[in-house]
């Protein structure tokens, strides 16, 4: 199978809505062992949905903003495993004030908490977790990301730390080859999660899937996001690193609506 045998971290499962949470079955599905983490009250949460995976798997807690909570997650793999063959960054956050609108007054304090969270917290994984990953002689670290080329309505600062983010992915790209460790983001697109619904106006995203994405878009069901992630986890996806593959139904291809 695709994944057999690979030993993986996946943060960001929340519910089963989350779309660590179809990474994660697909995973497993796909041969891979998997470790959980979560933050604070949500481990509670993901213990919870854990158990509707095909093996419920251990869950640690991370925030991904404390180094000291990262360095024991990746003490812990190592006890655990000895190695570590991939991660999945699943975890992003802004403060309500510098979203939905609020792109000309939100204050910095609440854009530079959202960046840290969304965009910088891939470099701490990845740097936090690197001495499991050498072990494993290579890796794969994933991101998800809402294409940050692009000004969306209300997305505002999350859009700007989207943008930095897969930035962050070309540079760690560039600082991790020579370790063997490939660093890719997928682009998502719009799907109904917790933080997804946190989005005031949400609905004006999503509902320009309809009359824009080629494919028959759904926005409850992350499993083509979770399968191609899967490939990046994978040994097939060996030389591809400092890449954004978009998992959106063709939305990205297209210029305007084409459908009414
Ligand atoms: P989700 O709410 O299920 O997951 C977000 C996760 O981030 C939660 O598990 C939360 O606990 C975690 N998190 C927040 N702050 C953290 C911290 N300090 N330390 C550790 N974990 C923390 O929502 P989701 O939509 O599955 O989001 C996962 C990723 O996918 C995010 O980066 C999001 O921006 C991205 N994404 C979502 C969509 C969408 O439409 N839902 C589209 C494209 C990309």
């Amino acid at each position: 199978m695709l994944l057999d045998g690979k030993k993986l971290l996946i943060t960001g499962v929340l519910t089963d809505d989350s779309i660590a949470f179809a990474v994660a079955k697909v995973a497993q599905e796909a041969g891979a062992e998997i470790l959980l983490t979560n933050v604070g009250k949500g481990v509670r949460l993901t213990e919870k949905v854990a158990r509707k995976l095909p093996t419920t798997p251990d869950v640690l807690q991370m925030d991904v903003n404390n180094p000291d909570d990262v360095a024991a997650v990746a003490a812990d793999v190592t006890r655990r495993w000895g190695r570590l063959d991939g991660a999945l960054h699943s975890i992003g956050f802004m403060p309500q004030d510098a979203l939905g609108g609020n792109f000309l007054s939100a204050p910095w304090e609440s854009v530079a908490f959202g960046f840290q969270t969304s965009a910088f917290s891939l470099k701490a994984l990845a740097v936090g977790l690197l001495e499991p990953m050498k072990a494993a002689g290579g890796a794969s670290i994933v991101t998800l990301t809402f294409d940050g080329r692009y000004a969306w309505p209300i997305y505002d600062w999350m859009g700007v730390a989207k943008a930095g983010l897969e930035a962050t992915t070309r540079y760690l790209a560039r600082d991790l080859g020579e370790h063997n460790i490939r660093v890719n983001s997928v682009s998502a697109g719009p799907i109904r999660t917790m933080a997804g619904k946190s989005i005031p106006g949400f609905d004006a995203i999503a509902g320009s899937w309809a009359p824009r994405a080629p494919l028959a878009w759904s926005l409850s069901d992350a499993t083509p996001v979770g399968q191609m992630c899967a490939f990046l986890l994978s040994d097939w996806a060996s030389m591809t690193t400092g890449e954004m593959i978009h998992v959106d139904g063709g939305y990205h291809a297209l210029g305007a609506d084409f459908r009414r």
